[in-house]
């Protein structure tokens, strides 16, 4: 019925019908890339700010394309969160993650993402069990980042979903923190373990008066409600300095590593841990 009503609509608008017509052909291929192992993760190390070492990595999903070269997610994540393509990419990103977890030392972490419509489907937190228990992983390994939306939503399945995998042991991240809507009151409630700060609040820290505020606002209020905060888009010493100043924990950005293959990381790895 959906697709019906995407046609219709091509008669009335032609860069509608174009837009329509490569969302389609992207999804074919996408298709195709899942099948074929065209799909890689690449790793971004979250650390310690004290100490700069890594205490886990985010896993961030690139599609090497035979022709085209390598595919940012922005180009195709999008695309394929319209059908549920999304669902089974989102089991082969916990796949991946679960065969490489055991390559890196026991206390490291591995967050994956996953997007608000994989909650729809109701065998999510069975199905992500049973993947965790085939490739032997320990659940208090695995992260889940999910979005702001999701929480605002509160749909009773998914609450139920996250109540089950929290249970389970995987850790929770609230993504990209402070650009939705999500309430206090909810934060609360909600079965979630770390709030990761939106990189758009640390970019212009500390000389952006309103952004340090906001920033030291989210620490104070994470602290109250004993959640642990990881900063997003870290580039400078100055913003490392503001955030460890203000008791933020941990941090990702440039400033230590960009995403990189699973051989960079693991060698990454080894050589902060033994400095
Ligand atoms: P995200 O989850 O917010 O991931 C952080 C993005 O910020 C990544 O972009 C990362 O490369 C980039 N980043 C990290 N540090 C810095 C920094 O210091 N400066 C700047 N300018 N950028 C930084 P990437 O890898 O292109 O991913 C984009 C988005 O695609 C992700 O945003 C996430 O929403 C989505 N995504 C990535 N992998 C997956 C996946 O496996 N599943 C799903 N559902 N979504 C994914
Ligand atoms: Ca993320
Ligand atoms: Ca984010
Ligand atoms: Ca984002």
């Amino acid at each position: 019925a959906k697709q019906k009503g995407k046609r219709r609509f091509m008669f009335y608008n032609n860069s509608m019908e174009a837009l329509v017509k490569s969302n389609l052909s992207v999804e074919l291929e996408l298709n195709k890339a899942l099948k074929n192992g065209e799909l890689v993760l690449f790793y971004q190390p979250i650390v310690d700010l004290t100490t700069s070492k890594p205490i886990g990595f985010e896993a961030l999903i690139r599609w090497q394309h035979p022709e085209k070269g390598l595919i940012f997610p922005d180009a195709f994540i999008p695309v394929a969160e319209q059908s549920n393509l999304i669902t089974e990419i989102g089991y082969w990103v916990l796949e991946a993650a679960c065969k490489a977890l055991p390559n890196f030392p026991p206390h490291i972490h591995i967050s994956i993402n996953v997007s608000a419509r994989q909650f729809m489907d109701p065998q999510l937190a069975t199905r992500m069990k049973q993947i965790i228990y085939q490739y032997h992983a320990t659940p208090n390994r695995i992260t889940l980042e999910i979005t702001e939306t999701l929480l605002i939503e509160n749909i009773e399945q998914v609450v139920s979903s996250l109540k089950n995998l929290r249970d389970f042991g995987l850790g929770i991240s609230v993504d990209d923190f402070g650009t939705g809507h999500s309430s206090l009151s909810k934060l609360k409630v909600m079965p979630i373990s770390t709030l990761k700060v939106d990189r758009a609040f640390i970019m212009d820290l500390p000389d952006n008066k309103e952004d340090k505020e906001l920033t030291e606002a989210i620490l104070v209020m994470a602290q109250k409600l004993q959640l642990k905060v990881v900063a997003e888009g870290v580039e400078t010493a100055e913003q490392r300095d503001f955030l460890v100043a203000n008791q933020c924990n941990f941090g990702q950005g440039y400033y230590f590593s960009k995403p990189v293959p699973l051989d960079h990381a693991l060698a990454y790895t080894e050589r902060i841990l033994i400095k």
